[in-house]
């Protein structure tokens, strides 16, 4: 089988007195071309759960498998390696660099992987016109629409052709109108043959997925199950 991602009975443990439980048994696979919205209530394990998914955390115990590799098992070196090829993130905040073209961003992007400054370049051309945003690419980041600066965010994220994306509260610093803007790029991106995993409060945004997974005190309560 094929998943991009998969959690099996994966739990975290924050120490303390008492321990926080925040994942408590999680067990998902999320399979290539999906586009999965996670929901739930504040507390629920969002944040947690993304941070498995996306390498920056390890489980306490359970496994967490991206590409296929159970990251539990990797040193600190080898899961820097996998996060820099195998997974694409975008936030909320776009944490961009503001005094940097959009072209620039992008590129760093590509930043871990050693690849070399005019190769960076011309990638970086090729993902901004995937974003729409090839007539943007020498205007500085801060000069752009929070839309267009989250579509920059979305192309550095992608310039690499990792075969997932997770987008946290990717429309949640927009307007209505630049929220659609994204949430169209992401559908597209999507249709285009993009894994997408987004974690989202909004009912426009998990209304717009094919899945949908609930989270509840760290437990999985409802799934619609894998699309792909
Ligand atoms: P969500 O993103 O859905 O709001 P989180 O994953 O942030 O949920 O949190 C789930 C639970 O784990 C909460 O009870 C939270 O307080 C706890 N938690 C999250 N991170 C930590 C941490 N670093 N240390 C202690 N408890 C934590
Ligand atoms: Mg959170």
């Amino acid at each position: 089988m094929n998943a991009v991602l998969e959690l099996r009975d994966a739990r975290k443990t924050y120490p303390g007195s008492p321990p926080v439980e925040s994942i408590r048994g999680v067990s998902l696979a999320v399979r290539g071309g999906e586009l999965a919205a996670v929901v739930g209530p504040s507390g629920s394990g969002k944040s947690t759960l993304l941070n498995l998914a996306t390498g920056l955390d390890r489980p306490t115990s359970g496994s967490v498998r991206i590409a296929g590799e159970p990251i539990e098992r990797l040193s600190d070196r080898r899961l820097a390696g996998l996060r820099a090829y195998r997974i694409g993130v975008v936030f909320q905040q776009f944490h961009l660099l503001p005094q940097l073209s959009a072209l620039d961003n992008v590129a760093t992007g590509l930043l871990y992987r050693g690849v070399p400054a005019g190769r960076r370049r011309a990638d970086a051309a090729e993902a901004l016109s995937r974003v729409g945003l090839a007539h943007r690419a020498h205007q500085r980041a801060r000069t752009l629409s929070g839309g267009e600066q989250q579509r920059v965010a979305i192309a550095r994220a992608l310039v690499g052709r990792p075969p997932i994306l997770f987008a946290d509260e990717p429309t949640g610093n927009l307007d209505s109108a630049n929220g659609a803007e994204v949430l169209g790029l992401l559908r597209r991106l999507n249709v285009e043959g993009t894994t997408i995993v987004v974690i989202t409060h909004s009912d426009e945004v998990a209304g717009a997925a094919r899945r949908k997974i609930t989270l509840r005190d760290g437990l999985v309560a409802h799934d619609t199950g894998s699309t792909a």
